[in-house]
């Protein structure tokens, strides 16, 4: 039977429906070829939805999202918006519950340096020859963000603020079984980021991910102290292949993989859900950056990102693997064959409009052999 796949889509502001328009005209395609069904379903979100509703996250949206498989979300935020109450702003009003409501406890955003791109990187051109990949794997609902006691009080006539770091034994089991079971179908590398020489929640975070490495004996786990890590991303970038690590650690670290490759325009991202809708695993997927107002409404954003997000969910809600690299492998084509959108454009290469690199992607795709994914859906 031809599986059909209900997917809430939440363009939001800014370049948000501008790339959305392309990701989904890439998955309808796609669909086409791989035969498989889509059931998409529209909803507003953000400033947007602030706009019509006067909430950033109106319950029809939100029902629209409990009723799906999974959640293909553009970005949210901007000006128009930057001056209301901080509760109320796109940002913390909608994707923060969203990432609430749905349990969505891992934060996948792979830093993909293309080889045709690497002159993008910051980096030394002999350290990022040949472009490099690490996907990192941030804790996203525990840690220092959401432990209590957490406030800010007045102690013997001067202000204290009181932020609590709390990991839980379960906590780090279902991040750890996620890493080890996406290191697997990968290259089996997998790099585990604390600060165990002077956190208490480190030391059972190591000693948790220890543990579950024994039921994953072919994937080589190291430990690195965070500090080291930030230093190790920049010295030797090609070494790494998957990074797990908690909430301040992983927010921190991934952004600075990401300026590594040196477009946030060409970057995914996956938040993972504990649930199953049925056989999916629930997901909220979207490009890393965000709503990019300084150039939102002049068709010149770069697609890829959302693009992207749209093969990271095949690949993890849908399990969907060769559509995935379908994608991943028409990107590269298209990128190979020197098409620019502005952000990564240089001299030599051709730059095109927002809809005209969809248009590449999209013609690539049929033409694209449908290579074997280079990371699957973990076991669990
Ligand atoms: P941003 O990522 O939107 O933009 C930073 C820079 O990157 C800008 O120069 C922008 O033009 C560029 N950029 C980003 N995506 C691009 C793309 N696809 N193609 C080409 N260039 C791209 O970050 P910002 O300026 O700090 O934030 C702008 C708004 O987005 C704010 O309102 C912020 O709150 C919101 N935001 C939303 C999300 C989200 O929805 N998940 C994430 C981050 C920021």
């Amino acid at each position: 039977m031809v599986p059909t796949f209900k997917i809430a889509v939440l363009a939001g502001d800014g370049i948000g429906p501008e790339v959305m328009a392309e990701a989904i005209a890439v998955l309808q395609r796609c669909a086409e070829i791989d035969k498989f069904d889509i059931d998409l379903n529209e909803s507003l979100v953000g400033g947007a939805a602030i706009d019509a509703t006067g909430k950033a996250l109106p319950e029809d949206t939100l029902s629209n999202c409990e009723r799906s498989d999974a959640i293909l979300f553009g970005s949210v935020g901007g000006p128009k918006w930057e001056r209301l109450p901080p509760k109320q702003q796109p940002e913390r009003a909608a994707l923060l519950p969203l990432r609430k409501h749905f349990n969505l406890f891992a934060n996948l955003r792979p830093a993909i340096c293309l080889p045709e791109l690497s002159a993008a990187s910051p980096l030394r051109p002999d350290l990022v020859q040949g472009g490099f990949e690490i996907l990192c794997i941030r804790e996203l609902t525990g840690g220092l963000y959401f432990g209590q006691p957490k406030g800010t009080h007045e102690e013997h006539g001067e202000t204290v603020a009181i932020d609590t770091m709390v990991y839980r034994r379960s906590e780090v089991e279902r991040i750890a079984h996620l890493a080890f079971g996406i290191a697997k179908v990968r290259k089996r590398k997998l790099v585990s980021i604390d600060k165990a020489n002077v956190l208490e929640n480190s030391l059972l975070w190591r000693s948790v991910v220890n543990e579950i490495a024994s039921s994953y004996p072919e994937v080589e786990l190291t430990h690195l102290l965070v500090d080291n890590a930030a230093m190790q991303f920049i010295r030797a970038p090609k070494a790494f292949d998957v990074a797990v690590t908690e909430n301040l650690f992983g927010d921190i670290l991934s952004d600075e993989l990401a300026i590594l490759t040196g477009s946030i325009g060409m970057l995914p991202s996956a938040s993972l859900g504990t649930g199953y809708h049925g056989y999916y695993r629930f997901g909220l997927y979207e490009p890393s950056g965000g709503s990019a107002p300084d150039i939102a409404g002049m068709g010149i954003a770069n697609p890829i990102a959302q693009i992207l997000s749209v093969a990271m969910m095949l690949r993890y809600s849908f399990d969907l693997n060769d559509t995935a690299a379908r994608i991943e492998s028409s990107v590269r084509k298209t990128i190979a064959e020197g098409f620019r959108t502005r952000d990564i454009h240089s001299e030599g290469t051709r730059l095109v409009s927002t809809k005209e690199m969809g248009a590449e992607i999209r013609s690539n795709l049929g033409r694209a052999p449908s290579l074997k994914a280079s990371s699957s859906m973990p076991d669990q």
